[in-house]
């Protein structure tokens, strides 16, 4: 490791990994740190569609395709009742090579990726955990301190702090920037399973989202390769943790309460130990500074739901990398320069936003809604597939909004 870099990324996940690797590619002098050994375990196993294009750029599609990942080509609802809606194929809206993505363990997914960070020219440490970023007298960040894999601790400069260190958001918390996101204050509660029933062909590596009886909370279906399935179950906080239960039995009495599921699991054997996540939602209200700028997951997290977590941290990575080698070529690392891209991903971010407080409006139906404005399905899929940065993506919420607030305002009544 140098003493001193053009470029320090922290974290070495799908946000940095991608922002590393790109601004390598272009010449600056890149260093990624991870504070993990690689591989480690990760949470976020189901990709959207629209990983595909920063996957292409990263000359990863290949490798992909190749690889044991299951094949994800749809989507599919069931309701409390255990009714299971038609899959959404997304080749029937976009008939390419884009349409089909993958479910991933996150572990081989994330390890390709800090690979691939190397291959394009980053320096890449595993092991290496950032214990500090270094700020001087005008606020701007100049390096970060470093604990490395051999118990030394060194300071490293750099023109250019990237901040991808996920859920620990380490500027974001220095700087007092992490703010809820009201209305989500949710946990998880999953584990994994041999032998859940799948469907047969194209939908048999699909994500099936399926409500509990009395939608207070739903549980993701997650296909994942050599008949591992990832099954997660996501509640309010509360109502998911604080009932006396342990983790374990709350999962339990979720399970029970989910008939869709229950029939695909009469036949399974969990094969892991339970594990929890909670109040993981929020948003930071500045995204760059002098010198430094946040990404993926330390950017801010909206739900687990669409599976929006790793496509929204591949694009934050490559639109910021971009923004990041450009101001370093014209000397600019000014927060404005650093951050240029924020509002166009803020913008395309919302509506995933928006698509999740609807489906935690319990007394709002998107199938309802479809079968009254069946002009929107075509808009609802891009959303689902992540096509959300061009104009218009939004229109759908023109007519969504209003239905979601009614059935809100009736329920009060
Ligand atoms: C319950 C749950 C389910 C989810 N399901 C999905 C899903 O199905 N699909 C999906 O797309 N997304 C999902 N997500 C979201 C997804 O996991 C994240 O959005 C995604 O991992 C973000 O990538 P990232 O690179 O920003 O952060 P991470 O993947 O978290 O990577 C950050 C990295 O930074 C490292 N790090 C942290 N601190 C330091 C430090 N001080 N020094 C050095 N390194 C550091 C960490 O070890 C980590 O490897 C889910 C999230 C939750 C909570």
């Amino acid at each position: 490791m140098n003493d001193e870099y053009d470029v320090i990324v922290v974290g070495g996940g799908p946000a940095g990994a991608t922002a590393a690797g790109l601004v390598a590619e272009k010449g600056h002098r890149t260093l990624l740190l991870e504070r993990e050994k690689m591989p480690r375990f990760h949470v976020g196993e189901s990709l959207m569609p629209e990983c595909y294009w920063p996957l292409e750029r990263l000359g990863l599609t290949e490798r992909m395709k190749s690889s044991k990942f299951t094949k994800k080509k749809s989507v599919q609802f069931v309701t409390a009742n255990g009714k299971e809606s038609a899959p959404f194929y997304f080749h029937e809206h976009d008939p390419r090579e884009s349409s089909t993505t993958w479910q991933v363990e996150r572990a081989d997914f994330d390890k390709m990726l800090f690979d691939r960070a190397g291959e394009l020219g980053a320096d890449c440490f595993d092991a290496a955990r950032v214990l500090d970023v270094l700020f001087d007298e005008n606020q701007a960040a100049h390096g970060v301190r470093v604990r490395t894999a051999d118990g030394q601790t060194k300071e490293v400069s750099a023109r250019v702090v990237m901040d991808g260190s996920g859920q620990q958001s380490l500027i974001a918390n220095k700087l007092g920037l992490r703010e809820d996101i009201p209305n989500l204050k949710k946990a998880a509660i999953w584990s994994y399973y041999k032998n859940a029933q799948r469907d047969e062909g194209d939908n048999g590596g699909a994500t099936i989202i399926m409500h509990t009886t009395a939608k207070d909370s739903w549980f993701w279906f997650i296909p994942l390769s050599d008949g591992v399935t990832s099954i997660g179950c996501v509640g309010d906080s509360d109502y998911m943790l604080k009932t006396g239960l342990d983790p374990e039995a709350r999962y339990e009495q979720e399970l029970d309460r989910c008939p869709g599921l229950k029939k695909r699991l009469e036949n399974a054997e969990r094969v892991d130990k339970i594990h929890v996540a909670k109040e993981y939602s929020y948003w930071t209200h500045q995204h760059a500074g002098d010198g430094w700028v946040l990404i993926g997951d330390a950017f801010g997290f909206i739900d687990p739901l669409y599976s929006s977590g790793v496509y929204f941290a591949l694009v934050m990575g490559e639109r910021a990398a971009d923004a990041v080698s450009d101001g370093l070529s014209r000397q600019d690392t000014s927060a404005a320069q650093l951050g240029s891209w924020c509002e166009g991903f803020k913008e395309g971010s919302t509506l995933i936003r928006k698509l999740v407080e609807a489906f935690y409006t319990k007394e709002f139906s998107f199938g309802g809604f479809i079968k009254d404005n069946p002009q929107f399905e075509g808009n609802l899929t891009d959303l689902l597939i992540g096509r959300i940065f061009y104009d218009g993506a939004g229109e759908i919420f023109e007519k969504m909004e209003p239905a979601v607030e009614h059935a809100r305002a009736t329920s009060n009544v």
